[in-house]
């Protein structure tokens, strides 16, 4: 990558992080949802050790902290989205149990067995759905359990221009039984898997784009990464309502055997 390529992509990096840190969450879920994929899980006491991975500004992890025992670090790439995080866990009085820090997913700070939950909404495209289920199952106990959301086709074929999008987007989407069949090679029981309803995307997440977006082409007239940006966010809203019959995201619940 020439250094003029690197330096527009830090700054596709940083206005990226701007107009995401506007919201509560920064995908596609809601409170009823964590809550519901939390409901198969039966293993936390207080001393539960608990790590959302590409935790975001933290908007499921607080969820998952008001509902489950434990204590729970979040991890995101992001420094600014996690200042935030903690300023959230702070907000809600959970600092002595919810504690954010900077990290990839790729070189998790856990040690081998630590875990015995491993949360992550909307984020294990970021390493590949396979890859994350295998990488980091071994910070998990035995009897540990994994959840996680991910983008999902609903039907064996769909409409050429949604497939194209998702083949440039992540390649890896799948159906929910290929899905299933990977987390359980990949060494878990699947215990659940359930589709997110509709409103996840279209009220939590795109309805309060639209008024940001606005506010985000004023403050950068002529900036080509930010209009590229909000031109890729237009898109996908209009792509989802077109398709979503086709594809969403799926939460996957397994338990490491
Ligand atoms: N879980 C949050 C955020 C989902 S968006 C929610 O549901 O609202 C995906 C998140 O993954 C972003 O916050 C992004 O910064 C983070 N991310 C991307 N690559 C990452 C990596 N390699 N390691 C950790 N986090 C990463």
């Amino acid at each position: 990558m020439s250094s003029e390529n690197q330096s527009i992509h830090e700054i596709d990096y940083g206005l990226i992080c701007e107009y995401f840190s506007n919201f509560e969450r920064q995908g596609p879920g809601s409170p009823e949802v964590t809550k519901k994929a939390l409901s198969f899980i039966d293993n936390l006491t207080n001393d539960s050790v608990i790590a959302d991975i590409g935790c975001g500004t933290g908007g499921q992890t607080m969820v998952l902290a008001q509902n489950a025992r434990g204590r729970i670090t979040g991890i995101d790439l992001f420094p600014k989205f996690i200042e935030l995080f903690n300023a959230n866990a702070g907000k809600l009085n959970l600092q002595d149990r919810v504690k954010g820090i900077t990290g990839s997913m790729d070189k998790l700070p856990f040690g081998d067995e630590e875990l015995d939950l491993v949360w992550s909404e909307g984020a294990i495209y970021n390493i590949g759905f396979e890859r994350g289920l295998k990488e980091w199952r071994k910070f998990l106990k035995k009897g540990g359990y994994i959840a996680v959301s991910e983008s999902s086709w609903f039907t064996e074929e769909r409409p050429e221009e949604i497939n194209r999008f998702w083949m440039d987007a992540y390649a890896e989407i799948d159906t929910i039984p290929r899905k299933v069949d990977q987390m359980q090679k990949a060494g878990y029981v699947p215990v659940a898997a359930f589709i997110l309803p509709e409103e996840c995307w279209t009220v939590n997440y795109h309805e309060p784009q639209a008024s940001i977006q606005e506010a985000f082409l004023k403050k950068y007239p002529g900036n080509k990464a930010a209009e590229d940006l909000v031109a890729f966010q237009r898109h996908e809203v209009q792509l989802y309502d077109k398709y979503k019959e086709y594809y969403g995201y799926v939460f996957y619940i397994g338990r490491k055997i």
